[in-house]
């Protein structure tokens, strides 16, 4: 089938244009410059944004395909989770479309289109079930067992508190570094020592991984490091930032890639699929391809213009939602900011 996905959860506006599983067009307009002198994602920004960036992008995505609006087979929308009023401007774009064109309309979640963007790499062999996933970004940092893309999504555990993306943003910010942080933080960490400081890897004591076995925690560590490097400006020594760059990063690293390696361990599960913008990490690909490999695991990381929000995940779900024969959404559907993970689409129409 011919897909045009709309993806508007956060601060990028991703027009994507499959045809079955090949990426045809994948349109990505961001804010996040706008967003750069807050710190952070400011959701009326990023709204606004969407409302700007939606007919061009949809245009551009169209002319790079070579597809004509009525050649579409279906219409794809994230609907959630995300922040409210930026999801809600994709949704209305997309019924507007689907109404008009008389096209069906799919409802999905976004979490299962970072899964979906694997199936668009084609320099990877078939993706193979069941596989555990681990998606990390600004909004989100989740440990999950796929069964099945269309149907069997299963949510092993999540942050409890910060998101890793956000941590690295945070983090950034106390060590004085502009926004988005991850790149930052990356940059400064290359002249650092990643065991200068031993920072605490969250939920990871035994007692917490009884409880919490396949959650994250990154607060403390954020805590921590402001703590840090108050102490040391408190004393009147200069702060090695390389050093608390490198030994934050490594926590951050160490404690994603081992609770993503024990899903892998006591589901019996040797595949591993990686997802999210904190995947542009060098450290966190490198740490996780290395123990993979010790454990016999291999791991999946798709171009990263593939991990980042984008509309193609959405329009690569949809397109398999349909190659499995489910049918459209109907148009009772909102934005849903805490869609859970479980729910791959939502209104299915019966
Ligand atoms: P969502 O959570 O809804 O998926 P998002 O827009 O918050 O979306 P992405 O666009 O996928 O997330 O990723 C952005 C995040 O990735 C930011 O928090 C940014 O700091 C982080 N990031 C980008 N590059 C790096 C890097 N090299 N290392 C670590 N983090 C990074
Ligand atoms: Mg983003
Ligand atoms: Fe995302």
């Amino acid at each position: 089938p011919l897909v045009l996905g709309i993806e508007t959860s956060c601060d990028e506006t991703g027009i994507g244009i499959v045809r079955g599983r090949t990426l045809l067009s994948n349109t990505i307009a961001s804010s996040m410059d706008e967003h750069a002198r807050y710190g952070g994602v400011v959701p009326e920004v990023a709204a606004r944004a969407h409302l700007e960036a939606l007919q061009p992008s949809i245009e551009a995505a169209l002319t790079e395909s070579g597809v004509a609006l009525t050649d579409l087979d279906a219409v794809a929308v994230t609907s959630g989770p995300g922040l409210a009023g930026a999801l809600m401007v994709g949704i209305g774009a997309a019924k507007a479309l689907a109404v008009s064109l008389e096209k069906p309309l799919y409802a999905v979640n976004h979490l299962v289109g970072h899964i979906a963007a694997d199936i668009l790499d084609t320099d990877a062999p078939p993706l193979e079930y069941p596989t555990v996933a681990l998606l990390v970004s600004g909004g989100h940092t989740s440990l999950l067992l796929v069964r099945d893309l269309t149907t069997d999504v299963e949510l092993l555990g999540e942050t409890m508190d910060d998101a890793a993306g956000e941590a690295f943003d945070k983090v950034a910010r106390l060590l004085g570094l502009p926004y988005p942080g991850g790149p930052e933080i990356d940059r400064a960490a290359a002249s650092g020592d990643q065991k200068a400081i031993p920072f605490p890897r969250g939920l990871s004591r035994a007692s917490d991984m009884a409880a919490h076995r396949y959650d994250f925690s990154f607060s403390g560590l954020k805590t921590a490091v402001a703590r840090w490097v108050e102490l040391r400006e408190a004393a009147g020594e200069p702060v090695p930032v390389g050093d608390v760059a490198a030994s934050f990063r490594e926590a951050v690293v160490d404690v994603l890639v081992t609770k993503a390696l024990a899903a892998c361990r006591d589901h019996g599960v040797p595949r591993l699929l990686l997802g999210g913008g904190v995947i542009a990490n060098r450290r966190l690909r490198d740490v996780a391809l290395e123990r993979a490999e010790a454990e016999g695991v291999t791991v999946r990381i798709p171009p990263l213009s593939l991990c980042t929000d984008n509309g193609a995940m959405i329009a690569a779900l949809t397109s398999e939602l349909i190659m499995s024969g489910r049918a459209p959404s109907t148009l009772e559907f909102g934005a849903d900011s805490t869609l859970p993970v479980t729910e791959i689409q939502v209104a299915e129409s019966r």
